[in-house]
């Protein structure tokens, strides 16, 4: 009976492996399709001074919708583009496109402007990545300063001393760093300490409580002090609420990003509101 019952289980595990790997082909199928047929957009969303509420930076965050018209979340196809490798020609298209658009906005008459882009650590790991950033960056004319790489506490998988020569030459190009998600991953003090890094991005989680009474405050009040020790600027994801401002504020945190400011947004509608903030 225990035997069966086990059997039971194993058809059971290997049909749900099986539908999740077809599931995942297909995803990989429409993917690929919406890349060749150039059907991945990018929206925008600002970043602002804490204190002044100015603009000081966009994140570039990928699209896709779907031949039914729906949206696929990138926490769902950006993990199957990388397992397939995929990845490294969308990343390399997204960091075109982003840049395309800070030329776009200096001639809107939105100059000094910095964007943010993510970078998997699977792009880092790809041999040509420097040489193609370096490229992308000379052709697109800007500033490198212009640029910021958004990388995880992932990257520690590649090892101390590659991860840090990595991002240093990434740095001597003049392009920024920023930790994405800080305080999710698995890396130790001390490796945060290594990576030659300009901002530091308290995850969503913790910014979720800060509200009723100060909850989630005790994470953030650590993490602060932290990056300003460091040499970084301290940016709070996903602010959704004047109540997290005003904590964040008195932790002495730099920057906001979240809905309370803006939604991410395609670029026309960046415009419009890009106007409006200039005009407040
Ligand atoms: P992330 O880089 O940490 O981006 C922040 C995510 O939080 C975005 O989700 C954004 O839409 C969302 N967000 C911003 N403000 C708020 C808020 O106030 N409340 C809530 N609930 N959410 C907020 P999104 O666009 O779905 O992206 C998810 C993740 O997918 C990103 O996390 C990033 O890790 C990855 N991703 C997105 N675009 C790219 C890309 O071009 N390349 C790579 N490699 N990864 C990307
Ligand atoms: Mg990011
Ligand atoms: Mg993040
Ligand atoms: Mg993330």
């Amino acid at each position: 009976q225990a035997k069966s019952q086990g059997q039971g289980r194993i058809a059971w595990f290997t049909r749900a492996l099986g539908n999740d790997a077809k599931e995942r082909s297909t995803l990989l199928q429409g993917l690929h399709k919406a890349f060749d047929l150039n059907r991945l957009f990018l929206v925008y969303q600002p970043k602002v001074d804490i204190q002044s509420e100015q603009v000081v930076g966009l994140e570039a965050l990928v699209r896709w919708r779907d031949e039914n018209g729906h949206m696929v979340p990138p926490d769902r196809f950006i993990p199957v583009a990388e397992q397939s490798g995929l990845i490294v020609a969308l990343g390399l298209w997204v960091l075109r496109t982003a840049l395309q658009t800070l030329a776009q906005l200096a001639q809107a008459g939105h100059g000094q402007i910095q964007m943010g882009v993510n970078v998997s650590v699977v792009q880092l790991e790809h041999p040509g990545f420097l040489a193609e950033l370096k490229a992308i960056l000379q052709a697109s004319q800007l500033a490198p300063e212009q640029l910021e790489l958004e990388v995880t506490e992932s990257v520690a998988i590649l090892g101390l001393d590659r991860v840090s020569a990595l991002l240093e030459s990434i740095r001597e190009l003049g392009v920024g760093i920023a930790i994405d998600d800080f305080g999710t991953g698995f890396s130790s003090l001390s490796y945060i300490d290594r990576l030659p890094a300009h901002r530091l991005k308290i995850d969503r989680a913790f910014i979720e409580n800060l509200d009723s009474e100060h909850r989630g405050a005790r994470i953030a009040r650590i993490i602060i002090p932290l990056g300003h020790q460091l040499g970084m600027k301290v940016v709070a994801e996903g602010v959704e609420t004047r109540e997290q401002i005003k904590v964040l504020q008195e932790l002495g945190c730099d920057e906001v990003q979240g809905y309370f400011y803006a939604r991410p947004m395609p670029y026309d509608e960046l415009l419009t509101w890009l106007a409006k903030a200039r005009a407040n």
